[in-house]
């Protein structure tokens, strides 16, 4: 009954009049020329949008990607944020002729674990270890903070939380995800959503210490089987039982977006499911605001392109994001207007919604956003209270696994601190933290104020008298008492983290925790990670095993909860749950080890478990079969671009070699950022390293898709411990699309190889999708074409 009345508020509230007078939106809808209406569908990324376009165009709505910052600058400062903000809104409300309403733009971001964008905003958790909390207040106070975090560099708008119930946890977004049971989903999403818009009903709601929330991404992103963009199948009841139980709680707390998501329900993408997005979102759950698009979400239907889609905005999409292709989608959904593919009723809806959410907001009586009440006070953005907030959050969301009677941690002891994790801000942080993917090139500079988890314990062992040394690879010159080994998932956002199955390639920690042990040297382990992972070996080879999630820039709350006090008493029990189970196997469906809600606590630890030590399919991967890159650079393989000038390392295999004669960027294949284009401006050389643990097949291939628009004009040469000339495979491929070359291992060096370089000189530019390495293989002959 409750929820009914706020829902029925908050739907007052979004029309902006209070049930009585006539509705502003309508009454600017109609003064509205076609142009501008359809200016409020689209959402260009600032990356490609200028405060003139805007001021030409006028547009509903910009967004920062996760890769985009002010000036073309990842890390750029809050003030240039803030500047950045007043010039879109400058040009959004110049005066237009003719008595043509004008309405300001909204500047939406991915704030998901705080105002992560933006260098010097506390960094929260990721959700998986706010799920762990189980605490609503706490999530709602992380609302308030994120939003006052956000207002104070003058945006509107966060593409936040992720309501997802995730079902599967080899997806590469599980941490996004407070839980696997919709319940704590529904309860934490909820609190979130209170926290950064404020209360429905109360004038703190959307005002100026608030920003408009998303409820995303609707609907079951979390079921698709553990892959990104993936397929729900189902009894559509069933779905809606699990998936679509967080969005009644959401919606009756006011969200004013919600964002369509880029996976299929039964086989039909959701930015093209109007039973879904019209029947059950507006129909079965009441909701009145805007649906926003995912990134390019519309291009992806199998009818539609990023520049040409109605069949969205017919399905009932309000807002399509279009980062780059915004000038083309323009264009043809005005003609579509024009000719009557889309009907005047349909557009004008959307346009309503729109408007009436930025009312709701009071977008047409707030001022420039550098004027608004706490906008500029960057004491507030990264400040000691809202720090305080998320190192609670830290505390609160670690989980237990094992203790036998190692933590807490003496203050006086004097332990060492293992592993490359263990002073690395940005890979505590995880994805979506100053860049999409996080991690790669990132340093603790890039992140003022935030601590590391080595930092926190060292404080803490410092004010007990004690001490704590850093040392990542575990070599120490004085036996230490106890060492803690950090390690764990390095970041990664969104299909770059998906999984096939839950373990941990990367052998570093477990190393370290074997190495210790054998000394003889109790051991701590800090599992770093954005989802449950086989750890049984890990798990037999540690004294005390802690899962930390993705704590973000206050690493200190780690060393709260391990370190005891002056008398050796814990300052701060355990209190996080598991909010996914943990897999007894690396197979996918396997069995929990620790189930759901399992979390110790220093009066009652985890008893242990009967555990395998074995994981098959890690084992098959290491017996020849290895994709180098797909998609992303696989953990264990170095990237390296070499000259004559030198040799530079290529975090996930971008960058330039030292004298630039190489260039390697990103680009989209079928994804974001899936494939990479090298060019060559001089003799160079691309070189990847394999896996130390990777025994390569003796017969075998080495597997290139790749694509190239030119004939290369000199030689391009594969090298391994012997050479294989590639010119005529690339020149019979040329222009040709994607095609996939397979060079004979025995060609390279067979097992013996152990680096793969490819060089070219000026002229040559291939496009690479994939790099692997297979047993099978399917020529003898070194000549080509392969
Ligand atoms: C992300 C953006 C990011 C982009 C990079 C998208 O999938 O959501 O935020 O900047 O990919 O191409
Ligand atoms: C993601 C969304 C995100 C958007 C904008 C997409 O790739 O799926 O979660 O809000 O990009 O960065």
């Amino acid at each position: 009954m409750q929820l009914k009345m706020t829902m029925v508020f908050g739907a007052l509230l979004l029309a902006g009049c209070a049930g009585t007078g006539p509705d502003p939106a309508e009454e600017m809808l109609a003064r509205m020329s076609v142009e501008h209406k359809v200016a409020q569908l689209i959402m260009p990324d600032i990356s490609t949008v200028t405060p003139e376009d805007m001021r030409e165009y006028r547009f509903g709505s910009i967004l920062n990607g996760g890769n985009s910052g002010p000036g073309g600058d990842d890390k750029a400062g809050a003030p240039e944020w803030l500047a950045l903000a007043d010039a879109f809104w400058d040009a959004s409300t110049a005066p237009l002729p003719d008595g043509a309403p004008v309405i300001p733009a909204l500047w939406a971001t991915d704030a998901v674990h705080g105002h992560a964008n933006v260098p010097g905003a506390t960094i929260f958790p990721h959700n998986i270890a706010l799920g762990a909390t189980r605490d609503p207040q706490l999530l709602r106070r992380i609302g308030e903070v994120t939003a006052a975090e956000i207002a104070v560099t003058g945006i509107d708008w966060t593409f936040a939380p992720t309501l997802a119930v995730v079902t599967d946890d080899r997806w590469g977004r599980t941490y996004e995800s407070f839980s696997e049971d919709p319940a704590v989903v529904s309860e934490l999403g909820e609190a979130q959503i209170l926290g950064l818009q404020g209360e429905p009903g109360t004038d703190t709601f959307l005002g100026q210490r608030h920003v408009i929330a998303t409820a995303k991404h609707f609907f079951a992103d979390g079921g698709t089987g553990g892959q990104d963009r993936g397929d729900v199948r189902g009894d559509i009841d069933d779905i809606k039982a699990v998936h679509g139980a967080p969005y009644v709680p959401a919606i009756a707390a006011g969200v004013q977006t919600v964002m369509a998501s880029f996976s299929s329900v039964n086989g039909t993408k959701m930015h093209g499911n109007a039973p879904l997005l019209d029947g059950y979102l507006r129909d079965e759950l009441a909701f009145e605001g805007l649906v926003v698009g995912d990134w390019n979400g519309h291009g992806e239907l199998p009818e539609c392109t990023n520049t040409d889609c109605p069949e969205s905005l017919l399905a009932g999409l309000d807002i399509f994001m279009v980062p780059e292709d915004w000038r083309e989608l323009y264009d043809n959904l005005l003609a579509q207007v024009n000719d009557g593919t889309i009907p005047m009723a349909r557009l004008d809806e959307a346009v309503l919604r729109i408007l009436r959410v930025k009312h709701a907001y009071g977008l047409f009586d707030k001022p420039r956003p550098s004027e608004r009440e706490i906008a500029g006070e960057w004491a507030m953005l990264g400040s000691d209270d809202h720090r305080a907030v998320a190192r609670e959050a830290v505390r609160k969301s670690m989980v237990l696994l094992r203790n036998d009677g190692v933590l807490p941690i003496s203050p006086s002891a004097n332990i060492l601190v293992a592993g490359e994790a263990a002073d690395d801000i940005a890979w505590q942080a995880g994805g979506w933290s100053i860049t999409w993917q996080g991690g790669g090139d990132l340093t603790n500079d890039d992140f003022p104020g935030a601590t590391s988890i080595y930092a926190g314990i060292a404080q803490a062992m410092e004010q007990g008298g004690g001490r704590a040394t850093l040392s990542t690879d575990g070599a120490f010159a004085q036996r230490p008492d106890l060492a803690i080994v950090v390690f764990g998932e390095k970041p990664y956002a969104e299909f770059v983290g998906d999984l096939e199955f839950l373990a941990l390639r990367d052998s570093d920690g477990l190393e370290l925790l074997e190495r210790f042990k054998a000394q003889g040297i109790p051991t701590v382990a800090v599992f770093l990670s954005g989802r449950p992972l086989w750890m049984n070996r890990e798990l037999a080879a540690s004294n005390a095993f802690v899962a930390a999630w993705l704590p973000g820039s206050e690493g200190a709350g780690v060393a709260d909860v391990l370190i005891a006090d002056a008398q050796g008493a814990p300052r701060h029990d355990f209190a996080g749950l598991l909010s996914f189970g943990w897999p007894a196997e690396c197979a996918p469906g396997s069995r929990s080890l620790f189930a759901f809600g399992t979390g110790g606590t220093y009066a009652n630890p985890i008893a242990q478990r009967e555990m395998t030590q074995a994981c098959g399919l890690l084992d098959a991967g290491r017996a020849g079969q290895l994709a180098m890159f797909s998609r992303r650079l696989a953990t264990g393989i170095t990237a390296t671009a070499s000259e004559n000038a030198g040799s530079a390392a290529l975090p996930n295999l971008v960058g330039n070699s030292a004298g630039s004669l190489l260039r390697i960027t990103a680009m989209d294949r079928d994804a974001q950022e899936d494939a990479r284009r090298i060019e060559w401006r001089g003799n160079a050389a691309l070189g990847l390293s394999l896996p130390e643990d990777f025994r390569v097949p003796a017969e075998g291939s080495v597997v290139l898709k790749f694509s190239l628009d030119r004939v290369p004009t000199g030689p391009v040469t594969l090298r391994g411990r012997q050479d294989v000339n590639l010119r005529s495979t690339l020149t019979l491929g040329a222009q040709k699309g994607w095609r996939t070359a397979r060079i004979p291992l025995q060609c390279l060096g067979g097992a013996d190889l152990r680096e793969l370089r490819l060089e070219a000189g000026a002229g040559t530019t291939l496009s690479l999708s994939e790099i692997a390495i297979t047993p099978e293989s399917f020529t003898s002959s070194c000549e080509g074409p392969f």
